[in-house]
C-alpha cells in the first residue's frame, strides 16, 4: 500500500488539507484511532475567529497576541488573520455558510466569530467537510509509529483489527491533534492522547512551547465521561456572569475585565476562589429561555439532561484542561524543519500563532489556514519517496496495567502540572514518569514521553508567562 499522502487524524486540519491534495489528484489516506467524529474538531462550539475587514486586521493581530503575552510569532500571527479574510469565500464557494451574524468572545475587543448550529459550529463543519472529502479512510486504526530514515518520512505503523502494519506514502500530515486525556479534568475528545507526540520525541522531532497548556474556565466537570462539557466562552461573551456561592462576582477582585478577561485569568481566579473553599457558578438567568435554547442548544440538552433546569438554575462550574498551544515546531508552510516530506498541521503543531495562550476560536482558524498551506507545500514540492521496506517495531503495544498509570498520570498531571504549578510538584511528576515509563506497552509509553516533555518544559521556564503558571 502506498499513498501520495497519509494524514494522521480526522479532525478539520486533516480533512481541509486533504481538501486541497485530492483537488490536484493525490491520492491521500486519512488514518484515525476510532471513528472519524471522535476528534476535538467535532466537539467546536463557539466558532471561527474571521477578521472584520482589512481595518479590524490590526486589532485581530494585537488580541492574538496580547493573549499570547506577546510571545506569539509575529510573521504567523499576520498570515492568520491576513488569510482569514479570503475564508469566508473560501468556505462560501465550497458551499458551507455560517449562520447570520458574529458574535464576541473573551479577549476579543470586537465581535468577529463565526459560528454553525448555534453552539455546534465544529459538528456542522465537520460532518460537511466529510461529506465532500474523497479521500480514502482507515478507521479504528491506532498510529504507534512514523517510518523515518534520514529526514524522509516513508509512512507509517498501526494497528488496525488486532493487526499490526506498515502502510506507505510519499508524504506523512500529523494531524492528530492535542494532548487531552493525560489531564484528569479535561474537554476534549476521548482519542485525544498525544500519541503522536511521544513518537515525535523518540525521533528527535522538535517540540516547542509545551509548557503552554491552556485551562478552559467554565466547565462543567460533574459528569460521568472522562470528557467534560465544555461552557462556550460565547456564553460569557454575550453577557453570563461567573458567581460564587453568595452570588458574588468575585472575578472583578482579580482582573477589571470580570469574565471577559483571558482565559488563563479566568481560570486562575477562580481555582484560586475554589482554594478558598467557595463554590463557583456560571448564572446565565438573565437568558431568555427561547433564546438560550436556540443559540446553545447543545448545551441546553446536555444540562436539561444533568437535571439542571437552565437557564433558570445557575450551572456549578471548574477549570478544566482545554487546549495544547506547544506542539510540533514547523515553518509558515507547516513543514517540519529539517525534515523533507514531514507536516504538522492544527493543535499538534506549533505554527507560533498562539504564543503563551491561545485566543478563543483562533484554533479551527489555524486549521483552516495551515491545513491549506501544508497541502500546498506538498503539491509544490511533489516530493516522491524511494520503494523501502520498513520493519514493524515489535513492542507490546497494550498491557493490562496501562490503565491504572494512566489514571495515576491523569491526576498527577492535574495536581502537579495544573493552572498553578511549583518546583516540588513538577519534580514529583517528573519522578512518577520516569519511574513508570519501563513498566508500560507502547501506546501509554508514547503518552507518558509526551509528559515528560510538558513536565520538563514547566520546570525548565521558571518564570511564569501567559497560560504557565508558577508559583515557585
Ligand atoms: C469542547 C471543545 C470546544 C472547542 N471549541 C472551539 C471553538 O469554538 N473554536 C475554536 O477555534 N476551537 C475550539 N476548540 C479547539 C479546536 O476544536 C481544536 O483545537 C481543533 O479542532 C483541533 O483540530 P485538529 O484537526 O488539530 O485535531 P482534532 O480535531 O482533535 O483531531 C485529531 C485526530 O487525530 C486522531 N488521532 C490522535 N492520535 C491518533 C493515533 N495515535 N492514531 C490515529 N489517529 C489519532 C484522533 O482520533 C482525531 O481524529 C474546542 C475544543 C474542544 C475540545
Amino acid at each position: 500500500m502506498k499513498f501520495d499522502c497519509i494524514i494522521i487524524g480526522s479532525g478539520l486540519s486533516a480533512v481541509w488539507s486533504a481538501k486541497f491534495l485530492n483537488e490536484k489528484g493525490f491520492n491521500t489516506l486519512l488514518v484515525t484511532k476510532e471513528q472519524i467524529w471522535d476528534c476535538n474538531s467535532f466537539y467546536a462550539q463557539g466558532g471561527v475567529t474571521i477578521a472584520n475587514d482589512e481595518n479590524d486586521m490590526p486589532f485581530h493581530i494585537e488580541d492574538t497576541m496580547k493573549a499570547g503575552s506577546f510571545y506569539n510569532k509575529k510573521e504567523a500571527v499576520e498570515i492568520l488573520s491576513q488569510s482569514s479574510l479570503k475564508l469566508i469565500n473560501e468556505l462560501s464557494n465550497y458551499g458551507f455558510r455560517f449562520d447570520p451574524g458574529v458574535t464576541k468572545e473573551g479577549a476579543h475587543c470586537v465581535p468577529r466569530v463565526y459560528h454553525k448550529g448555534g453552539d455546534a459550529t465544529g459538528r456542522e463543519i465537520h460532518r460537511f467537510m466529510f461529506k465532500k472529502d474523497k479521500s480514502y479512510l482507515l478507521d479504528e486504526a491506532v498510529v504507534f509509529d512514523i517510518l523515518i530514515e534520514n529526514n524522509i518520512a516513508y509512512g507509517i505503523s498501526v494497528f488496525h483489527k488486532n493487526k499490526k502494519f506498515n502502510i506507505y506514502a510519499d508524504n506523512v500530515i500529523i494531524a492528530s491533534g492535542g494532548i487531552g486525556a493525560l489531564y484528569k479534568y479535561d474537554t476534549n475528545a476521548k482519542t485525544i492522547a498525544g500519541e503522536i507526540q511521544g513518537i515525535a520525541v523518540e525521533k528527535g522531532i522538535k517540540l516547542k512551547d509545551m509548557e503552554m497548556t491552556q485551562f478552559h474556565p467554565t466547565v462543567f466537570i460533574e459528569m460521568k465521561f472522562s470528557q467534560k462539557l465544555l461552557l462556550t466562552e460565547a456564553l460569557r461573551g454575550e453577557g453570563a456572569h461567573i458567581i460564587d456561592e453568595n452570588s458574588n462576582r468575585f472575578l472583578f477582585e482579580y482582573d477589571k475585565r470580570g469574565e471577559l478577561a483571558s482565559r488563563d485569568i479566568v481560570s486562575r481566579a477562580i481555582f484560586m476562589h475554589q482554594q478558598l473553599g467557595h463554590k463557583v457558578f456560571l448564572d446565565v438567568s438573565m437568558f431568555d429561555e427561547d433564546y438560550f435554547k436556540n443559540r446553545f442548544p447543545t448545551i441546553f440538552n446536555k444540562l436539561r439532561d444533568y437535571d439542571i433546569n437552565v437557564p433558570k438554575e445557575k450551572i456549578p462550574i471548574s477549570p478544566a484542561f482545554h487546549y495544547m498551544m506547544g506542539g510540533i515546531e514547523v515553518d509558515l508552510n507547516s513543514k517540519i524543519p529539517g525534515f523533507k516530506n514531514l507536516y504538522a498541521v492544527g493543535e499538534v503543531s506549533n505554527t507560533g500563532v498562539h504564543g503563551a495562550n491561545r485566543l478563543a476560536s483562533n484554533s479551527l482558524l489555524e486549521c483552516f489556514i495551515f491545513g491549506k498551506k501544508a497541502a500546498q507545500e506538498i503539491i509544490k514540492n511533489s516530493f516522491k519517496t524511494e520503494d523501502k521496506k520498513f520493519e514493524i517495531n515489535n513492542e507490546e503495544l497494550f498491557k493490562k496495567e496501562d490503565k491504572k498509570y494512566k489514571n495515576i498520570l491523569r491526576e498527577q498531571m492535574w495536581q502537579n502540572v495544573g493552572i498553578i504549578r511549583n518546583k516540588k510538584g513538577l519534580n514529583e511528576a517528573l519522578d512518577f514518569i520516569e519511574q513508570t515509563i519501563p513498566k508500560l506497552a507502547r501506546v501509554a509509553k508514547l503518552r507518558f514521553l509526551t509528559a515528560r516533555e510538558i513536565v520538563k518544559s514547566a520546570l525548565a521556564r521558571e518564570v511564569s508567562l501567559g497560560a504557565h503558571y508558577r508559583k515557585n
